[in-house]
């Protein structure tokens, strides 16, 4: 990735500073305005923006929702990502502690770009992309948009493809399960919208860097609390012998 600081349009739903002129140069101001008003959220632990970014630590190579209970990286070391996806795209694995995964669904800020919101939901919601023989096309011609300009839509406000989105998505859905049920993985992988236990196991080792027996092992091995895990997913026994 480009080592920058990604920036998307402003969000919709949160407040616009009190000003009544419009300058020129308003857009610089207000897209240099979105890194310092998400490090402050982050920093704040404020609940509010929740599902609406998600920031990844350089030094961990980890991302985390705003509310991470993890003590906050420093503001140098960290970018902030529109969705799970772009995290995950630029090269971060989801966060044990804060669990990416359990974030509020939130496409409230996207506002009037209905289509994203809709294809979103029929992903994330319904797994319009997870079912044998589906298409972007398909899914785009049920918004009434090409494939083309959904792509285009998703790389404006979420910074990840539709299909990057449905990848994250079904991971999500996966961990959930691993952390909420007693499920053979194989029923996990199915239920979670991967055609097959294998790819299942390729997939979430590449996002979480770990197979899903040993987050299972993990959890199990630390109570429901995890307490005893940093945000890598090391116990911290384990960090400190080395
Ligand atoms: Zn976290």
């Amino acid at each position: 990735m480009e080592g920058g600081r990604y920036r998307w349009p402003k969000p919709d739903s949160i407040p616009e500073k009190a000003s009544g002129m419009r300058a020129r140069v308003s857009i610089l101001v207000s897209m240099s305005l979105d890194f310092a008003e998400c490090d402050r959220a982050r920093l704040a632990r404020d609940p509010v923006y929740d599902g609406r970014f998600y920031t990844g630590v350089h030094t961990t190579g980890i991302y985390c929702r705003p509310i991470c209970p993890v003590h906050p990286a420093r503001s140098a070391n960290v970018s902030f990502f529109p969705s799970a996806a772009a995290a995950e795209a630029a090269g971060f694995r989801p966060c044990l502690r804060c669990r990416p995964e359990t974030a509020p669904f939130c496409s409230a800020w996207i506002g009037s770009r209905a289509t994203v919101e809709r294809a979103l939901r029929l992903i994330v919601e319904d797994g319009a992309l997870d079912v044998e023989g589906s298409t972007v096309e398909h899914l785009a011609a049920r918004l009434g948009v090409g494939a083309r300009q959904l792509a285009r839509l998703f790389a404006r406000y979420l910074q990840a493809s539709p299909s990057k989105v449905a990848r994250t998505a079904r991971v999500q859905r996966a961990k959930r399960l691993i952390d909420e049920t007693s499920l053979p993985m194989t029923e996990i992988a199915m239920q979670a919208g991967f055609g097959s236990l294998r790819r299942f196991n390729a997939v979430f080792a590449e996002v979480y860097g770990r197979p899903p027996t040993e987050i299972r092992r993990t959890r199990r091995s630390t109570g429901k609390e995890v307490k005893a895990v940093d945000n890598a997913g090391n116990q911290k026994s384990l960090t400190l012998s080395r």
